[in-house]
C-alpha cells in the first residue's frame, strides 16, 4: 500500500457550488476565479466542473493559453493583466482579455500592432490601493483605450478591500459609483464575499473564487450555513500509535509534554504535503469519524493526533485533515490563517482522486 495521503475532489460540489453563486447573483455573468491551479483543486479539473460560468479568472496568460487548447470558449480574463509587450500578441491570438490597470500597460498597448482586437477590464481603484487607476486618472486612460485601434470591448472593474468585514464595501462602491457616472460599460465588482452579501454590487459580472471551493469568506459564518459543499477533502490514516507517561514528550522541540497519560497517533501529514507547520496543539483533526486535536509541532511529513478518547483508533485508522466532516476555515483559523491558504498549498505529492458522482 503506499502512503495513505489523499485529497479527494468532489467536482459535482463544484458545480452545485457554482449554482449557489447562480441563484444569488442571477442576473450577473460569473467569471470563476480559478487562479492559483484553482486554489489548489488543479486549473483544468476545476474548469471543466465549472464549465457552466460564462468565463474564467485566472491569473497568467499562459493559464489562458492553456484553457483555450483544452477547447474552453470562454471568456478569458488574467487578473493582473499582461506584464509585457510579448504577451499582447497571445492575447489577441487567443481571445483572451486583460486587465488594465496601470498606464504602462496602456502605453504598450498603444505601441503594438495586433491580428486583432483585445478586450479591456479596466482597473479602478477605489481605496483597496493595490491595482487599479485612481478616480482622478481614470477619464484620460479611458479615452485613451476609446482612441486605440488595438482595444475591443471595455468593461469595469474594481475589488473590495473589505468586503469579508464588518466594514464592508460602502465607501468603494460609492468611490466607484461616482467616478463611472454616466458610462454604460459592463462593470464587475462582486468576489465571494459581496456575492454572498452585497447585492447592490453584483452589477454584470461576478467574481467569486473561494465560495465556488466550498469555503466562507468570513469568520461568522460557515460554508455550510451558506448552502456551500467542500470541494477539497485531505485524508490520511494512522501509521503508528504511542502511549505517553505523565511528563513525555511528542515530537520536536518536546512542544507538547503529556500532562496525564496520552494516546497519541502519528499520522502520515506534515507540512511538506502542505498542512500548515503552524498549527499549535489544538488544532481540530477527526480520526476515525471523531474529532480530536493535534498535538505538538508539525514536522514536514507527520504530525500527532490525540487518541486519548478513540479508545478505537488504532494503526491504519482514517484521519481527516480538513474537507468533509472538517471545514477547512476551521483548521485555518486555529493555524492562524485563512483557508484560501491552506487550500492553495497542496503540495504536488499529494495524490489526488476525482469523485464525481456527489449528489446535488
Ligand atoms: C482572487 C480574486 C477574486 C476572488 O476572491 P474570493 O474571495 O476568492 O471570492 C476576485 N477578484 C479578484 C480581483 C481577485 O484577485
Amino acid at each position: 500500500m503506499p502512503r495513505p495521503i489523499l485529497a479527494t475532489f468532489d467536482l459535482a460540489a463544484l458545480t452545485h457550488n457554482l449554482g449557489v453563486a447562480r441563484r444569488l447573483a442571477p442576473n450577473a455573468k460569473v467569471l470563476a476565479v480559478i487562479k492559483a491551479d484553482a486554489y489548489g483543486h488543479g486549473m483544468l479539473r476545476a474548469a471543466a466542473a465549472l464549465a457552466g460560468a460564462e468565463g474564467f479568472a485566472v491569473l497568467r496568460v499562459e493559464e489562458g493559453v492553456a484553457l483555450r487548447e483544452a477547447g474552453f470558449k470562454q471568456t478569458i480574463l488574467p487578473l493582473e493583466g499582461f506584464f509585457s509587450e510579448e504577451e499582447l500578441p497571445l492575447l489577441a491570438q487567443h481571445r483572451i482579455a486583460t486587465v488594465l490597470h496601470d498606464t504602462h500597460q496602456a502605453d504598450l498597448l498603444e505601441r503594438v500592432k495586433l491580428p486583432s482586437k483585445v478586450d479591456i477590464f479596466l482597473k479602478l481603484n477605489t481605496g483597496m490601493n493595490r491595482l487599479g487607476f485612481t478616480p482622478e486618472a481614470f477619464p484620460a486612460v479611458l479615452q485613451r483605450l476609446q482612441a486605440c485601434p488595438n482595444v475591443g470591448s471595455i468593461t469595469l472593474i474594481s475589488h473590495f478591500a473589505c468586503a469579508d468585514e464588518s466594514v464592508g464595501i460602502a465607501s468603494q462602491l460609492e468611490c466607484f459609483q461616482r467616478t463611472t457616472q454616466g458610462l454604460s460599460f459592463p462593470r464587475s465588482l462582486a468576489n465571494s464575499a459581496t456575492v454572498l452579501r452585497y447585492p447592490q454590487a453584483h452589477a454584470e459580472w461576478v467574481r467569486p473564487g473561494i465560495m465556488l471551493y466550498g469555503a466562507s469568506p468570513f469568520t461568522d459564518e460557515t460554508a455550510q450555513e451558506i448552502g456551500l459543499r467542500p470541494v477539497m477533502t485531505l485524508t490520511s490514516r494512522v501509521i503508528a500509535v504511542q502511549n505517553l507517561q505523565v511528563g513525555e514528550i511528542a515530537g520536536y522541540g518536546g512542544l507538547f509534554r503529556a500532562e496525564r497519560p496520552t494516546r497519541v497517533g502519528t499520522v502520515a501529514c506534515g507540512y511538506a504535503d502542505g498542512y500548515p507547520r503552524h498549527a499549535p496543539t489544538g488544532t481540530p483533526i477527526l480520526v476515525s469519524g471523531k474529532r480530536t486535536r493535534t498535538l505538538g509541532r508539525v514536522s514536514m511529513d507527520m504530525l500527532f493526533a490525540d487518541l486519548t478518547e478513540i479508545p478505537e483508533a488504532r494503526v491504519g485508522s482514517p484521519v481527516t485533515l480538513w474537507g468533509n466532516g472538517l471545514p477547512v476555515e476551521e483548521v485555518a483559523q486555529a493555524a492562524g490563517t485563512i483557508g484560501y491558504e491552506l487550500l492553495c498549498a497542496l503540495a504536488q505529492r499529494v495524490p489526488v482522486v476525482e469523485m464525481a458522482g456527489g449528489e446535488d
